[in-house]
């Protein structure tokens, strides 16, 4: 810390060495500007510029970080109603300032002065502890809310801004300490610190605010974590009055130019952008209403959630199963489950294996189609893995009943004297007994479509086209003889061809149905 007398600073004040920069605060998804964040600098005659860090803390104890901030707020509000934006400006106020309790009145004049309504204010609280005189600090904060500023607990998570300052005032916002923005991308832990800080702000209703962003791969952690707000050099650095315009117009470029750049290996690209609450009660829905069964397992094959479904198929409750590791739950499948889940833990997603899975209540055995999918927190790391289990019993029952139906109605049908036939509404062949193949001495597929006219008798040609075209027309049933034969030196044979129509819903012909018989073998009428 710099030694700096009281001589010293009001003669900065005097002549306007203190310059108020401004920094922006954005939406995380939309990146629309939300706000400004004022920032103090000293423009020293002969030392330059001298970071905040270094005559804040002095100011605050030597008793003129209110002169300083009377200075800062007048020079700042006034420019700031010039700029095109009605957007929010964060204010800087130290928590010693909060034991006087004339500090929301002059904030109020200034603003009033200047035109500034104080409904765009946020007072950030920042450093030093608020345990002192809690209760005049209490009155101060309350003041401020009465008319109408925010108020937001800067610094959250390192020593300064603690819980208990948290529960002790009725904050809006809460801002995400840049320290560990600044290393969530390498180091898990800061990575669940500033989870944990989100999902605190969330639970308590409080708009979260992250500092330090610099890179899009942080936005994009912070985004898929929920956190409302961010500010840092991705977005702007602190500027001066004189380049503000500049700066809101930049922003309202590139949120023209659409959304921010996917970061591969991160789920930013998720469609997941709600809140994790909503998030959850989404899930639950999914959970809840999903005809698969559906769990979820944490690393050490401990089921995490299961829906009924899932229960049911392992012949358990649900209860029995949270807590308990899958050897403990389906001890008869585990030898044969998990090699899928390890894979599925390393990474590699498992889908669509079909298994037997031995009844649990001694009944049938089961057809199940499993999937195992890696659930993946916001870094990457596999967290767990996401169970999904399809009963295909049912289904496979089906679909066997459905063939033996079909090959008894064959198998019948080829032992049947008779040749039935279909054909279209225009007489294109469907479908024709074996035995016709053997009757007309066509193989393989030649009898499709109008094929099966090429097996006729030429003579009989024309007039089966003519009977057929007629029956179409009138939808009355066919009857009609022609001659057919195997092959060139076989001798021609007559079959009688009847068939019925079969009209669709709307009135219309699906095809017909009929059958050939040798006029031969019919009794003499
Ligand atoms: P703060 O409130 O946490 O302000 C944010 C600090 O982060 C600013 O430093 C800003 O320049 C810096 N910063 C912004 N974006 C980035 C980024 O992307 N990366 C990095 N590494 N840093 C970034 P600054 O202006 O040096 O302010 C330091 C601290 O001084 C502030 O921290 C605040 O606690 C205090 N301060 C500044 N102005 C005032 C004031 O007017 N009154 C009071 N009471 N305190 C002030
Ligand atoms: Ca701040
Ligand atoms: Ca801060």
């Amino acid at each position: 810390m710099i030694v700096i007398d009281r001589q010293q600073i009001d003669r900065a004040i005097e002549c306007g060495e203190l310059v108020p920069h401004f920094q922006p605060l954005v939406s995380l998804r939309t990146g629309e500007l939300q706000g400004f964040e004022l920032l103090a600098r000293w423009r020293h005659p002969e030392r330059g510029w001298i970071p905040p860090e270094e005559f804040i803390p002095a100011a605050e104890k030597d008793g003129w970080i209110g002169a300083l901030t009377r200075a800062l707020l007048q020079q700042s509000f006034c420019a700031f109603c010039c700029i095109q934006t009605d957007s929010i400006l964060s204010v800087n106020i130290s928590a010693v300032q909060l034991h006087d309790l004339t500090l929301p009145e002059q904030i109020h004049a200034i603003a009033a002065k200047c035109g500034l309504p104080v409904q765009r204010l946020t007072i950030e609280i920042t450093e030093s502890a608020l345990a002192n005189d809690l209760e005049q600090a209490r009155k101060t904060v309350a003041a401020l809310k009465e008319m109408g500023c925010k108020l937001a607990l800067d610094d959250f998570g390192t020593g300064y801004s603690s819980l208990s300052q948290l529960q002790s005032l009725p904050f809006d916002e809460l801002k995400v300490d840049r320290s560990f923005v600044g290393s969530m991308i390498e180091r898990r832990d800061s990575r669940k610190i500033v989870a944990a800080v989100v999902g605190l702000g969330q639970s308590l209703g409080l708009c979260t605010a992250a500092e330090g962003v610099e890179t899009h791969e942080q936005a994009a952690m912070l985004r898929w974590l929920g956190c409302e707000l961010g500010q840092g050099w991705l977005y702007g650095q602190p500027v001066p009055v004189g380049k503000l315009d500049e700066v809101v117009a930049e922003i309202k470029r590139k949120v023209a130019a659409g959304p921010p750049p996917v970061v591969e290996g991160l789920l930013s690209h998720t469609t997941l952008d709600r809140l994790p609450a909503q998030r959850l009660a989404q899930l639950q829905a999914v959970y809840d209403g999903a005809p698969v069964g559906l769990g979820f397992l944490d690393r050490d094959l401990r089921y995490m959630a299961v829906n009924r479904q899932l229960a049911n198929m392992n012949g358990r409750t649900m209860a029995e199963h949270l807590g308990r590791t899958v050897q403990e739950v389906i001890p008869e499948m585990f030898s044969k489950v998990e090699p899928f889940i390890r894979s599925a833990l390393r990474g590699e997603a498992v889908s669509g294996v079909e298994m037997l899975k031995p009844s649990p209540d001694g009944g049938e055995d089961r057809n199940v189609l499993l999937s195992y999918e890696p659930a993946r927190d916001e870094a990457g790391e596999v967290v767990g893995v996401a169970v999904a289990l399809v009963d295909l019993t049912l289904m496979k029952a089906a679909q066997e009943a459905l063939r033996q139906s079909e090959e008894h109605f064959r198998f019948m049908l080829e032992l049947l004297p008779h040749i039935p036939w279909i054909v279209d509404p225009e007489g294109r062949a469907l479908a024709v007994s074996r035995r016709w193949l053997d009757i007309a001495g066509t193989n393989g597929e030649q009898w499709k479509g109008f094929g099966w006219l090429d097996s006729l008798h030429p003579d009989d040609v024309e007039p089966t086209k003519v009977a057929m075209q007629q029956a179409f027309q009138t939808a009355k049933p066919i009857d009609l003889t022609y001659r057919v034969r195997s092959s060139a030196e076989a001798p021609w044979r007559r079959f009688r061809a009847r068939g019925a129509p079969r009209i669709g819903p709307d009135g219309k012909i699906v095809c017909w149905y009929g059958c050939l018989d040798d006029v031969k073998e019919e009794p003499q009428s």
